[in-house]
């Protein structure tokens, strides 16, 4: 039977947005995400923002952000708004983390990858439970909220094993970088996000944002995963298995692929991309969307 689809229920005017990180060019799985949100946002009459999560210098590509955002204009994709960069954002990262451990929210840990693995790969709280507390390490929550279920707009409700809930998990980590939990909660919310669409490969970490929502008391987003583009089960196109960047000359035949992949009607062939977005907007339809986390596509 099918779920039934709620619409933003809060008061808020919507606002979506896109968060790509700059570690390669754009490629038809991260073209799911920006096209899905894009049309969601547009279809009810909503705001659409960037967001480059640049905070993760190693594994950044040099000329990756300005390439992904050439690459949503040849796409038609046109956001509101000043694009905003993580890597200006650090200042209100380090400050809620600085708070955190002044109110005993937060703790250092020491612990090495290979305790970790010995205690089952989920962290078992020992530093925050030491007499005399570490002073530098990785920062890790003291997770109270331990938020185990949500609902999603398009894959019903999703519910996540208690130990993953449980785990007072990383939200700084011990070189120094800020973990992408904490980075995507402070900007969701600094932004006036209302509703995250992306993939479904983050569904689960949307309870560890709803408990740092708790944890901060700040007004949590409602959440859309869409189904991930996948080569072979469980392996997701990405920068990583070098999936192939989207031809920035020729959007058309990307643009009809991805709204079909997205079970949304062909838009009539343009020149302009944006003419066919327009197109796009008007025939887009939540309910078509297939509410599968994964579909396997042809390489
Ligand atoms: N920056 C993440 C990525 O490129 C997406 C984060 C998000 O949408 O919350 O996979």
């Amino acid at each position: 039977m099918p779920m039934p689809l709620t619409l933003n229920t809060s008061n808020r005017p919507y606002v979506g947005r896109f968060a790509p990180s700059p570690s390669g060019a754009l490629h038809f799985g991260s073209l799911i995400a920006a096209l899905g949100s894009y049309l969601r946002a547009r279809s009810l009459g909503g705001q659409w923002l960037i967001r480059i999560e640049d905070i993760d210098p190693p594994r950044e590509i040099k000329g990756a952000a300005d390439d992904i955002l050439r690459t949503l204009e040849a796409y038609g994709l046109e956001w509101d708004g000043a694009v905003l960069y993580q890597s200006q954002r650090t200042e209100a990262y380090q400050a809620q983390i600085d708070s955190l451990l002044a109110q005993n929210k937060a703790y250092f840990c020491q612990c090495s990858r290979k305790q970790i693995q010995a205690m089952g790969g989920i962290y078992d709280g020992r530093c925050h439970r030491l007499l005399q507390a570490h002073t530098f390490g990785a920062v890790r929550i003291v997770n109270t909220a331990q938020v185990q279920e949500f609902d999603d707009n398009l894959m019903g409700h999703i519910c996540v094993d208690t130990p993953f809930a449980a785990e007072d998990f990383i939200i700084k980590r011990s070189d120094g970088l800020y973990a992408y939990q904490l980075a995507v909660v402070l900007d969701d919310a600094y932004q006036g996000i209302t509703e995250v669409v992306r993939g479904c490969d983050l569904i689960e970490a949307s309870c560890r944002q709803l408990s740092l929502y708790q944890t901060f008391g700040l007004t949590a987003p409602e959440w859309l995963h869409l189904p991930l583009a996948c080569l072979t089960p469980g392996f997701k196109l990405s920068k990583q298995n070098h999936a192939q960047a989207i031809d920035k000359q020729h959007p058309q035949a990307s643009l009809n692929a991805a709204l079909a992949f997205l079970g949304q009607r062909r838009v009539e062939q343009h020149a302009c991309a944006a003419k066919m977005l327009e197109q796009a907007v008007d025939q887009f339809q939540l309910s078509t969307i297939p509410q599968q986390s994964e579909i396997l596509i042809e390489p």
